[in-house]
């Protein structure tokens, strides 16, 4: 069986197609835009799944396509929301 990469959506602000996975602090992961520098939302590593699809994940989400569980908090103290 073949393990297709997970499509990333592009920037929700310069339309880059190929932000960067990155240790934003510590075991803190998001997504970072290479064209703007906007950090996606960042997805908190508990050791419990692997980091890449769910920063991946978090990306993805657009305002209105609602969030899982623990990330809507994160949002309302701004701590993972997108920064350009
Ligand atoms: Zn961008």
């Amino acid at each position: 069986m073949t393990h297709h990469p997970l499509p990333i959506k592009p920037c929700p602000f310069c339309g880059d197609t190929d932000p960067a996975i990155d240790e934003i602090s510590s075991d803190d992961w998001a997504l970072c835009c290479n064209g703007c520098g906007a950090i996606g939302p960042y997805y908190h590593d508990d050791g419990s799944s692997e980091v890449g699809p769910k920063a991946i994940e978090l990306w993805n989400r657009r305002p209105g396509e609602g969030l899982p569980a623990g990330i809507s908090e994160a949002l309302n103290t701004g701590d993972g929301t997108y920064r350009p």
